[in-house]
């Protein structure tokens, strides 16, 4: 534990990951005195990353999706991502393992329309009609909704966002949209799996989250070389060059009231006064363990009712040799996709035939690896919640490395020099993570807006960040949610806070 100095601060981010970077950096850009204190050693959340025996592991996120959030966000600051990390984007985006075979999924549209015409006639023009639709919802969710506080309906019952609301499809499933316009189940399960994989089964869905795929599919895939962690150190170092303070290896253990406001956090038995805190931690954590019993808008029912998304079940490898034919991104969608979902959704149970995904970065950056090796993570998504057991997870990592290797025609297994396994209970401990969620709360139409837990507590002075708050989970959201609630801290101090209204002629288009 660090020892901490209390002096003079204005705000007290609690937590490093992206909604604690960005909620710090907005304040400290307005002149805020702010301190950001961090449990690890390092920043970065769930976005940490480690070295050993030469390979450097993310261990977190792995898809830069949304280059558009990254690029305004460092812009506010005067700083473009270019002079921050080395960008690229990659092609094919990612490849699907189907059980009749690989199937790479081009980064230009047209490509990937005529792949899709040859695997279903008519889906090409399927795919652009989709992405346009997907497109119309990219622009209105991005420019006029993610950056709203969503403390209330009536925040969204402006004349321009009624008019766009059916626009949105909020009321249609995600299932029976991705249903209309393709038949083939490839073609099906490749539009599903990013709500899947990030939020919940696609029934339960609003189709408006098809704006996923706009950005998974027109946007583009992109990798900063070195690692995801990359965009974590460039977002520190703007930090600190706006003059945010941080205090790593420091566990907050309280919020701290008096007289019914926020007066400051007790962090390794120190308090430390302060009338604004801003809380990126897990809301959960934050809520039901550090704000005073009397001040919390929530109990243990309402978070037994919520739910969640998935955890992972990770396995980061070192392997000492190079793999013909591996992508950066594989999926592996050879068995049969809504047995796993219930799984983790309906009847939560270790999966008995998972679904998984590779990723291997030393296919697209020397710098990961030791020469001649590769780097790669294998990633279950499991369902929250689940208890121990070792031995469902060592039967998962034969089932998996069964499959990898039969398809890539190479022993893998005899190969590895380093291997890490990380499930729900790692979640726990180095998140407070509710359950062992990974990402946060499910996308359900329930959980959407001003449906999420509260940006703002019922404790005056403190406010939440993060995935588990509007505007969701995945690193464009957190970064977001981060800045909103910097906002309203902003607009509470008397100062202007960011606009709620993005010019959506900034984006990058794709017209379908
Ligand atoms: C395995 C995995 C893969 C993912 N893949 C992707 C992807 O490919 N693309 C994508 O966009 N998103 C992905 N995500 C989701 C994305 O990583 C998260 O949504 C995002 O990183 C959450 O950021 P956050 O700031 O809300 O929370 P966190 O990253 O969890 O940050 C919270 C911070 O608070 C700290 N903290 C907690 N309690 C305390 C305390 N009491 N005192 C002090 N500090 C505390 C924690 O140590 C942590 O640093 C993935 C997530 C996981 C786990």
């Amino acid at each position: 534990m660090a020892k901490i100095t209390p002096s003079k601060i204005d705000v007290a981010v609690i937590g490093s990951g992206f909604a604690g970077l960005a909620a710090a950096t907005t304040l400290a850009s307005k002149g805020l005195k702010v301190t950001v204190f961090e449990r690890h050693h390092q920043a970065g959340g769930r976005a940490r990353q480690f070295k050993c025996d030469g390979f450097t592991f993310d261990m977190g996120p792995s898809w830069y999706w949304m280059p558009d959030v990254f690029d305004r966000y460092f812009a506010q600051f005067g700083r473009t991502v270019k002079e921050l990390y080395d960008l690229r984007r990659l092609d094919p985006s990612y490849r699907v393992e189907f059980s009749q075979g690989p199937m790479d999924v081009p980064a230009d549209i047209d490509p990937l329309a005529q792949l899709f015409e040859t695997i279903e006639p008519g889906a090409g023009g399927q795919l652009k009609r989709f992405l346009s639709e997907a497109k119309t919802k990219y622009d209105i969710g991005m420019g006029r909704f993610v950056n709203k506080p969503a403390h209330s309906p009536l925040e969204f019952a402006r004349l321009d966002i009624l008019r766009d609301a059916p626009r949105l499809q909020l009321l249609r499933s995600f299932s029976s949209h991705v249903r209309k316009h393709f038949k083939d189940p490839r073609l099906i399960q490749l539009m599903e799996f990013p709500v899947l994989f990030l939020g919940s089964k696609p029934q339960n869905t609003p189709a408006l989250y098809s704006l996923m795929n706009y950005a998974d599919t027109a946007l583009g895939t992109w990798y900063p070389m070195g690692g995801m962690h990359q965009i974590v150190e460039g977002m520190v170092q703007v930090a600190k060059e706006q003059g945010v303070h941080f205090e790593f290896n420091c566990t907050v253990e309280a919020i701290l009231e008096t007289q019914g406001k926020t007066s400051g956090l007790r962090v390794g038995g120190v308090n430390v006064p302060c009338n604004n805190v801003i809380a990126a931690c897990d809301y959960h954590h934050a809520e039901q363990h550090l704000l005073p019993k009397t001040h919390r808008r929530y109990d243990e029912a309402y978070w037994d009712k919520r739910a969640m998304s998935p955890s992972s079940l990770l396995f980061y490898l070192g392997v000492n040799r190079r793999i013909p034919g591996l992508k950066h991104h594989t999926l592996f969608f050879d068995t049969p996709f809504d047995a796993h979902a219930e799984e983790i959704y309906d009847d939560p149970a270790w999966p008995k035939d998972p679904l998984f995904y590779v990723c291997a970065p030393s296919v697209t950056d020397p710098s990961v690896a030791p020469e001649g090796c590769e780097n790669m993570f294998l990633l279950v998504p499991t369902a929250p919640g689940m208890a121990d057991d070792q031995e469902a997870c060592d039967r998962i990592y034969g089932q998996i490395m069964d499959r990898l290797e039969a398809r890539m025609d190479v022993p893998i297994r005899d190969h590895i020099v380093y291997k890490r396994q990380y499930d729900h209970r790692q979640f726990v401990a180095d998140y407070s993570a509710y359950k062992g969620n990974a990402y946060g709360l499910a996308n359900t139409l329930r959980q959407t807006a001003f449906l999420k837990p509260k940006l703002k507590s019922k404790l005056p002075g403190t406010w939440f960040a993060g995935q588990l708050t509007t505007p969701g989970p995945g690193v464009p959201p957190s970064i977001i949610s981060g800045q909103v609630a910097a906002s309203e801290v902003l607009k509470a101090s008397g100062l202007d806070g960011i606009p709620e209204t993005v010019n959506i002629e900034q984006l990058e288009v794709f017209e379908g």
